[in-house]
């Protein structure tokens, strides 16, 4: 599984850093980062959430 963000609609918001620290980071200079883009499968629930919580829809998924 593996993780993208459509940066056109992302605001840097943290609320996947909030629900997967290890993947998602919000830095100093107002961008987020993908730390680890396929972080393998203990991380699929936490994957799916995110996505599901981004509230912009700049997070998505491809197996
Ligand atoms: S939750 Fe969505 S809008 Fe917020 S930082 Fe993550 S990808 Fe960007």
């Amino acid at each position: 599984m593996k993780i993208h963000v459509n940066y056109d609609l992302c605001t840097s918001n943290a609320v996947c850093m909030g629900i997967a620290p290890e993947v998602f980071e919000v830095r100093d200079d107002g961008y987020m980062y993908i730390l680890n883009d396929e972080p393998g499968p203990a991380f699929d629930e936490r994957l799916r959430e995110a996505v599901a919580s981004c509230p912009n829809g700049a997070l998505s998924i491809s197996e």
